[in-house]
């Protein structure tokens, strides 16, 4: 099962925390997959590397500034953010887009079905197929 392109089927999706986002960067999302996010999914607006981190939810949404949320190493120090074992949600943050995610989400623009600009903005930026498996937590950096 070898696609040419090694790119998430719909641009990438995201996943809430029943979802995986696979460790091994080389895995992607084809369109048969259930439930599977993209683990390398990229801003067009900042240029960054989307992170994401599951079942932690914003406790004051209003008091998230996305760039600061996404230089904090370890967001479970930030004030507004908690942790919770039962949580269906996957927190997604940009340097310039902070979202919280329950159910799966299609990147594609031809998706736009929840928030425009989020999907004019973050797509899946393809999977090196001889990228070495790590088994670093794709939670983290
Ligand atoms: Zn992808
Ligand atoms: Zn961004």
């Amino acid at each position: 099962m070898q696609d040419n392109d090694n790119y998430c089927d719909r641009s990438g999706f995201l996943v809430g925390a029943n979802g995986v986002v696979p460790a091994d960067r080389r895995r992607y999302r084809h369109a048969q997959d259930p439930d599977i996010g993209c683990n390398e999914l990229g801003c067009d607006s900042c240029g960054q590397q989307v992170r994401q981190m599951p079942r932690v939810e914003l406790t004051d949404p209003e008091a998230v500034r996305p760039v600061g949320l996404f230089r904090q190493d370890d967001w479970l120090q930030l004030p507004f953010i908690r942790q919770r074992a039962e949580s269906t949600a996957r927190l997604y943050a940009c340097a310039c887009m902070v979202r919280s995610v329950t159910w799966p989400e299609p990147m594609g623009p031809e998706f736009p079905m929840i928030d425009e600009s989020m999907h004019q903005r973050w797509q899946c930026m393809g999977h090196d197929p001889e990228g070495a498996s790590d088994d670093a937590d794709a939670d983290g950096w």
